[in-house]
């Protein structure tokens, strides 16, 4: 094993469906242990990624490292040290959270019944869901099913825990709690998070990239990338009248109504006009920079040296 045996090193990946879309092009990623976000918008590539690396699917071209282990032809040993928590997981309604947990132990060959009691234990209590370990799992809340889902995905202690879209459909408490259980998971494992929700990232992430169209257009760490984006955000405050003329004279990234108006955030390395001012950029302006092209991996580095 090298310098950093639990990583997760992605290159040059590409994969074009049967229907012509290219939904990943030469995809590159250095993934250190820890939290990973991969942010960006629906139809952005996430899925076909995370499909890929937990060996659902193959890319046209590319490799892909964990550790030792090649991921695209060594399928059963990534399977091995694989959890997976797809967008939709599916239980059996009828069953309890431990009958279901257990099967799942079965199914990841822990054989032993003592060793399969303890490891269910433990990852119930993990999630919060020992109390209701009796309890049908048709009778679960959304954010039941979703802790329940990353008690099935941490069965043997993956190396690489994959958790896609995890909070949409989720009410904010759920959220909090789900977010705190997964803050809580290892560092020594390599745990990607895939969402279109910028907060998660923002709260969780220690490293991130986004992606869209196929294309990571920034790798970063988040606080770094806000950082980069010192100076060069300014709001204001406008019609919805007058917001067209705005677009079309300065880079919007981002609208939101506010009491009837809307509140404009603009890139610009200085004040686009009076009027406008000056914000602390946060990682929503990052994404939005990036995904409008202000803000991409070419000239990442020169300006976040830029004074502001
Ligand atoms: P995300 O998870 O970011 O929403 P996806 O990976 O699901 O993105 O989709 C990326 C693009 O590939 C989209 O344009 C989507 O419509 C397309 N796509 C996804 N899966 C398939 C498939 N099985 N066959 C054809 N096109 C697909």
């Amino acid at each position: 094993m090298g310098k950093n045996p639990a990583g997760l090193s992605i290159r040059g990946v590409s994969k074009k469906y049967a229907n012509g879309v290219q939904a990943l092009h030469n995809v590159s990623l250095a993934i250190p242990p820890g939290m990973y976000g991969l942010l960006g918008p629906n139809g952005a590539g996430k899925s076909t990624l995370m499909r890929t690396l937990a060996t659902l699917q193959e890319p046209d071209a590319g490799q892909i490292l964990l550790g030792d282990i090649d991921v695209i032809t060594q399928k059963a040993a990534v399977r091995q040290t694989l959890g997976y928590l797809p967008q939709e997981f599916g239980v059996y309604p009828k069953a309890s959270a431990e009958e279901m947990l257990d099967y799942f132990a079965v199914l990841k060959g822990i054989t032993s019944r003592a060793a399969r009691r303890a490891t269910t234990e433990d990852l119930l209590r993990k999630t919060n869901l020992w109390d209701k370990r009796k309890q049908k799992l048709g009778g679960y809340s959304g954010g039941m099913r979703q802790r329940f889902g990353v008690a099935v995905a941490l069965l043997g202690n993956p190396q690489l825990l994959i958790v896609d879209e995890p909070t949409a459909g989720l009410d904010p408490a759920e959220r909090v709690r789900f977010l705190n259980l997964l803050s809580e998971l290892g560092e020594h494992s390599v745990v990607i998070l895939s969402t279109h929700i910028v907060e998660d990232v923002a709260e969780l992430c220690s490293n991130m990239a986004i992606i869209n169209q196929g294309q990571i257009l920034l790798e970063a760490a988040p606080l770094e990338a806000a950082a980069a984006l010192q100076g060069r955000i300014w709001r204001t405050l406008t019609t919805k009248q007058a917001l067209p003329a705005l677009e079309q004279e300065h880079r919007v990234i981002s609208t939101k109504l506010l009491g009837g108006r809307s509140l404009v955030r603009v890139y610009s390395p200085a004040q686009p006009a009076p009027g406008f001012e000056a914000v602390e950029p946060d990682l929503e302006d990052v994404y939005f920079s990036a995904l409008t092209g202000c803000f991409h991996p070419a000239n990442q580095r020169p300006q976040s040296t830029v004074a502001p």
